[in-house]
């Protein structure tokens, strides 16, 4: 069996911070289960899938994790399993996917338990894979004693917070990518899952548009069906709205109105992976002032909700919407110059306050 320290010997932070969380204390992880995998074969870490469902129950895979750990470390509690969708925090156990371990920091017996789980969880397999139980399980991120571990960056980094509860030191936090959630992973499988997405039906029609509109006054939305990963898509999006009462407050996707007149871009439309709306009538400044309407393609590397919004720290005093429309097509439109770049922007995540969406580059 490996060390800790060739476990996590590829990021110096982690390994000041493992230091830090003592998980480079010998620890007897025995009481979990080995491996049965004897090829090399592993799932990529999983990528960030933010939370969006309103679920009443525990996905599978996480309500096997919880007995597996339970029962491998006695005098340890669940602490908190599925959360009402209507507590203001964003966080994975509104979709059945996160589990909250009881474990305390300050409790010496059960802090060695948690980082003989944590020691399991991330150290190296006989094949050398990093983190090797975790991928297998499809773990997204791991919240711990002011610290937490994303699979997407394969590191622990600081996680800020205060009193312990929101520090993690009463319980360890676990998020799992939608495989994992559905126990589709070759921990459960024997079979190397790839990544799947939330249970939504997947958008691939190409003879029938998807339209939606953006509401200028709420803030952000999921769509209801998934786009598919390495499919082709573009998007249009048609319209203007009021980013306020006074007659020139006036926007589109991409642009708005001042208080000159003259329309400038603008943090609109998010929509995400979207980054490059380009008017489909060039006027001034990058903007489209004759139909205000505006194409991108899109490309998704992955399989996830779309999230959408228009961008407005007041969204109370707006009105309007933006219309969206997606089609599925089989080929790249020829390359167009565009204005510059536009649109995208940054969300904010779930439990770890993370940004990482999928389509990021
Ligand atoms: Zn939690």
């Amino acid at each position: 069996m490996r060390s800790r320290t060739t476990a996590l010997r590829f990021s110096a932070l982690a390994v000041a911070l493992s230091a830090a969380v003592g998980l480079s204390t010998p620890t007897a992880d025995a009481a979990m289960p080995k491996s049965r995998l004897t090829s090399p074969a592993i799932e990529a870490p999983a990528s960030y899938q933010a939370q969006f469902l309103c679920k009443k129950n525990m996905q599978p895979g996480v309500k096997a994790f919880r007995s597996m750990v339970l029962k491998n470390y006695k005098g340890t509690r669940s602490a908190s399993e599925v959360r009402s969708c209507s507590s203001s925090h964003t966080s994975e156990h509104a979709d059945g996917r996160a589990w909250d371990w009881g474990v305390r920091v300050w409790n010496k017996k059960e802090r060695k338990k948690a980082e003989s789980l944590l020691n399991w969880l991330l150290k190296p397999d006989q094949f050398g894979n990093e983190f090797a139980n975790a991928r297998r399980l499809g773990i997204m991120y791991i919240i711990w004693d002011k610290k937490m571990w994303r699979s997407y960056t394969g590191e622990w980094g600081p996680y800020s917070c205060s009193g312990k509860t929101s520090c993690h030191q009463d319980h360890v936090h676990f998020s799992f990518g939608w495989a994992g959630a559905y126990k589709k992973t070759s921990f459960w499988t024997g079979n190397v899952a790839t990544e799947m997405g939330p249970p939504l039906p997947l958008y691939d029609s190409l003879t029938k548009p998807w339209k939606f509109k953006v509401k200028a006054n709420q803030g952000q939305k999921y769509g209801g069906k998934l786009l598919g990963n390495g499919l082709l898509y573009t998007v249009t999006a048609s319209g203007t709205w009021r980013y306020g009462k006074k007659d020139f407050q006036v926007a589109d996707a991409v642009c708005q109105k001042t208080k000159s007149g003259q329309w400038v871009r603008k943090e609109g439309l998010q929509l995400s992976g979207v980054r490059n709306l380009t008017p489909t009538v060039p006027s001034l400044n990058g903007c489209n002032t004759v139909n205000h309407t505006y194409s991108a393609t899109l490309s998704p590397r992955g399989t996830d909700a779309i999230r959408y919004s228009l961008t407005d720290s007041t969204p109370k005093n707006n009105s309007g919407a933006v219309d969206v429309t997606i089609r599925r097509i089989v080929a790249l439109p020829d390359p167009e110059p565009g204005p510059g770049d536009g649109g995208g922007g940054d969300w904010n995540g779930g439990d770890g306050g993370d940004d990482d969406w999928w389509w990021r580059r």
